[in-house]
């Protein structure tokens, strides 16, 4: 068997697509404002990637730079003041932030209406009861690819390598609300292999480069890889040794050209989520 390797670029082309003809004929620019600290290559790429994307889908965006060496009380004072403007719908300040910023103080000072992140413990509580959130980006693009390729979610043995607040928590969560049986690994669980080879579904999100070997993919299961890291010898790779575990794989996806694209197409529905509730349209429950 040979996996069916799952294209995130087309997927997400088609995807932003869609956020822009829904936001044309629901009659509404969303508009999306971006806060980076500091001038990190990494960051100052990522948010050029998703303030191109807003203004490619017909959104209004604005980056806001700021000095490294700002306080967290003037961070804060720009997160109130793109609060309180009722011409952004939403507010994403991209991470990681310097030292002397506590991200939590300002992940918890955005309005969580205006969360397109959906870092806001408002947020992370509601998906948690299933109701009607705005959901982290990375989990919510891969729930969007495990459906557009047509994987069957609802009873299936799903493994979500990582628990990050900001991708394994929320993915796993995200799973169980689409019915799912969900086992959360890290770092000290004690047999990752073994939990692995159980997985019907298996969300790696670890940020080690190549951990999940070929013989811990389970035969036919949906293998999707969130990690992105770099080799000693300057190779983009994910958490999976993709070229081993394509034989055992039904679905696969690469890094790059999985994960990353959705994450950012994610954005764009999050950010029309949130300007369609602040006009009274409340868009449904996250699963
Ligand atoms: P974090 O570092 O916040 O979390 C990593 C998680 O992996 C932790 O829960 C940790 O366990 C677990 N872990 C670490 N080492 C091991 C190990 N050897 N075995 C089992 N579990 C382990 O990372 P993020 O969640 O922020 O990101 C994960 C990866 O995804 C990174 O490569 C990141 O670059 C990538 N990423 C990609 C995105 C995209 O758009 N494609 C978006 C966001 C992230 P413990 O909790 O016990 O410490």
């Amino acid at each position: 068997m040979t996996a069916i390797v799952l294209d995130g670029r087309a997927v997400a082309a088609r995807l932003r697509a869609r956020v822009r003809d829904q936001a044309m004929a629901a009659g509404i620019v969303p508009s999306l404002a971006v806060v980076m600290v500091g001038e990190d290559a990494a960051s100052r790429l990522y948010v050029r990637n998703k303030t191109r994307a807003a203004a490619e889908a017909g959104f209004r965006e604005q980056t806001i730079i700021l000095s490294a060496d700002i306080s967290e009380a003037g961070l804060l004072a720009v997160v109130r003041r793109l609060n309180d403007d009722p011409g952004v719908d939403g507010i994403l300040v991209q991470l990681p932030l310097p030292s002397q910023i506590r991200p939590q103080a300002v992940i918890e000072a955005i309005d969580p209406g205006k969360d397109v992140d959906g870092f806001h413990p408002v947020n992370a509580g509601r998906l948690a009861i299933g109701r009607p959130a705005l959901i982290p980006c990375t989990p919510k693009g891969v729930m969007t690819m495990l459906r557009e390729a047509g994987v069957a979610v609802a009873g299936a043995r799903a493994v979500v390598l990582g628990r990050s607040s900001i991708v394994g928590r929320p993915m796993a969560a995200l799973l169980t609300l689409a019915d799912a049986t969900v086992t959360l690994a890290h770092s000290r669980t004690r047999d990752l292999a073994a939990e692995c080879r159980r997985a019907e579904i298996l969300i790696a999100a670890v940020g080690r480069a190549e951990l999940v070997r070929g013989d811990w993919v389970a035969p036919g299961a949906a293998v999707i890889d969130v990690g992105i890291n770099r080799t000693a010898d300057g190779r983009l790779v994910g958490d999976v040794a993709f070229a081993e575990a394509l034989p055992h794989a039904g679905w696969i996806s690469p890094v790059p050209g999985g994960v990353g694209p959705m994450t950012i197409a994610s954005l764009l529905e999050n950010t029309l989520a949130a300007a369609l509730a602040r006009r009274g349209v409340v868009v449904g429950c996250p699963a």
